[in-house]
């Protein structure tokens, strides 16, 4: 984390609707900057996660359960590259407890219930950072009695993992760097982007 400017205000304020009075006084100072993956790439890799996970998904009836919003597109890109006769979409809304630091508590757990008992869950997110919240999903998964829970994720950041957490399928490992477009926003802009772009001022 920068110490300079507006990274002080601004970063990482992920769900600034739950820290009260707390708003990113340089927010229009940070823009969507160096391309980091382009449309092509995610296209092309989407696809290839689609074709593993039909092999593995073959004979099972998974249910794909998106972390929204961040993970809208990539949810929504993966399903339609995949070739199952039986897929189940589900979404959860979760956010962090805290904005500017993952204390563990997630907000949004509470909204899924016993119906995943029994189920193969894939857990679809947009980007692994600290790697809280997906732990904290999957300890709630498992408590439901899913019979078994696997984790794939858009982006992995390097060196940022906090709690141990295997994500089984990964797009791409990327540099630590605060990241916008294809469905991740800061404060709520860039999710549209159809580039991952790393967040600059
Ligand atoms: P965690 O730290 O619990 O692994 O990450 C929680 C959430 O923080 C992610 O699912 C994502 O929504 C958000 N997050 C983490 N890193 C980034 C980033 O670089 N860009 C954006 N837009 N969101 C991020
Ligand atoms: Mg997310």
């Amino acid at each position: 984390m920068k110490t300079g400017g507006a990274h002080i205000f601004s970063w990482p304020i992920r769900h600034p609707e739950l820290v009260e009075g707390s708003v990113p006084l340089f927010a229009w100072a940070m823009t969507p900057g160096r391309v980091l993956l382009t449309q092509t790439q995610i296209r092309a890799r989407v696809q290839q996660l689609g074709k593993s996970l039909t092999r593995h998904y073959r004979g099972k009836r998974p249910i794909f359960l998106g972390v929204m919003n961040g993970a809208l597109f990539f949810l929504a890109d993966l399903v339609r590259a995949i070739d199952l006769d039986e897929t189940e979409i589900s979404c959860v809304r979760l956010a962090s407890y805290a904005g500017t630091n993952s204390t563990g508590k997630i907000l949004g757990l509470d909204a899924l219930d016993d119906s995943i008992a029994g189920r193969h869950v894939l857990i679809v997110d947009d980007i692994l950072d600290t790697g809280r919240t997906l732990s904290a999903l999957v300890a709630r998964l498992k408590k439901l009695g899913a019979a078994d829970v696997k984790i794939c994720v858009l982006l992995q950041k390097r060196g940022k993992q906090e709690v141990p957490l295997h994500a089984n399928w990964i797009g791409f490992k990327i540099p630590n760097h605060f990241v916008v477009g294809y469905g991740l926003d800061y404060d709520g802009r860039y999710r549209g982007l159809k580039q991952v772009r790393i967040l600059t001022d």
